[in-house]
């Protein structure tokens, strides 16, 4: 007879169903533990200013070193936080983090602490004030707060991404439209939107070679940034030709291995006294 098939296919339809939920909340368990036991930290990627010639500010990127396991890549785990709604409070918590380690910084007003938001984060009510919790928390070191923002959230904003922004930069923090010219964003959204810098993606970067290859997709998104008065950032610069090329082209910042990796903070305070000239650092 059929009934038992069938009953056998509903059973294991059903209990995959219940294996996926189970998997589902473990991870959000999973994140919500390694948040209590610490295991997130902050390393800080030093940011070169072409202008000034020094360390103008770091992007705060995320890591998850795993017990047992070691460290977990962050485009891995932060999709996994997006699609388990888990962003907004692993975005909080990273907040925190960064507050602890500013309190051992001595850098001047206006260091840039670039920090990457996620889409549902930028268009949910709670930015402007999770944002503004962070500024106040960090007042005495007065940094310049640029928010990385990625094209999807640009398409995807709903109008509150927008107010959000709106209210914030009048506040003085900045944004930053992070991997410029990978995802889908239509030229008109940059006209709509007040951004302040572009982020180059590192593939057009790497694209520059020794050898003197053409890049013209490279040089029309630097046209199109200074067209549109916004400062370019190049990251992924990991050479001596990419640092010249980019450099003659106007773009004022720079990011990248060939200047500094990611570090965590017991390590950005005494590379930034190395870096920094005599009696700047406040
Ligand atoms: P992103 O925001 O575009 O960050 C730049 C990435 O390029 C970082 O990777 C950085 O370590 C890497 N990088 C910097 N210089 C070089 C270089 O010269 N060569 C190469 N090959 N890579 C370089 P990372 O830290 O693995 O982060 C990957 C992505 O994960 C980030 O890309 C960002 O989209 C996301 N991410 C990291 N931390 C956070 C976070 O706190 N929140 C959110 N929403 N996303 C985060
Ligand atoms: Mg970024
Ligand atoms: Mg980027
Ligand atoms: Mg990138």
């Amino acid at each position: 007879s059929y009934l038992p098939v069938a009953l056998l296919l509903g059973a294991g339809l059903a209990y995959g169903a219940y294996r996926l939920q189970v998997n589902r909340l473990s991870f959000k368990e999973q994140l919500r533990s390694a948040m209590r036991a610490n295991e997130f930290q902050v390393y800080y990627q030093p940011v070169y200013g072409h202008l000034s010639g020094q360390c103008e500010g770091v992007e705060a990127l995320m890591r998850w070193n795993r017990p047992g396991v070691g460290f977990v890549r962050p485009d891995i785990f932060i999709a996994a936080a997006e699609a388990e709604e888990m962003i907004i409070p692993l975005t909080q918590h990273l907040l925190r983090l960064i507050e602890r380690d500013l309190q051992t910084w001595s850098t001047p007003p206006d260091f840039h602490i670039g920090v990457n938001i996620a889409p549902e984060h930028l268009s949910s009510a709670g930015l402007v004030s999770d944002i503004q919790t962070f500024m106040a928390n960090v007042a005495a070191r007065h940094p310049l707060i640029v928010l990385e923002i990625t094209e999807r959230s640009l398409i995807a904003d709903s109008g509150q991404a927008r107010q959000n922004i709106d209210v914030l930069r009048a506040q003085g923090v900045r944004v930053a439209i992070d991997d410029f010219g990978t995802g889908h964003c239509s030229l008109s959204y940059l006209q709509k939107f007040p951004v302040d810098y572009l982020k180059i993606d590192k593939g057009f970067v790497q694209a520059i070679q020794d050898s003197g290859d053409e890049t013209p997709v490279l040089d029309v998104i630097i046209t199109l940034a200074q067209r549109l008065n916004l400062a370019v950032v190049a990251e992924g610069v990991e050479t001596q030709p990419q640092f010249d090329y980019l450099t003659s082209r106007g773009v004022a910042f720079i990011q990248g291995y060939l200047f500094a990796r990611p570090m965590p903070s017991a390590e950005f305070v005494p590379w930034y006294v190395r870096h920094s000239p005599p009696g700047s650092a406040s």
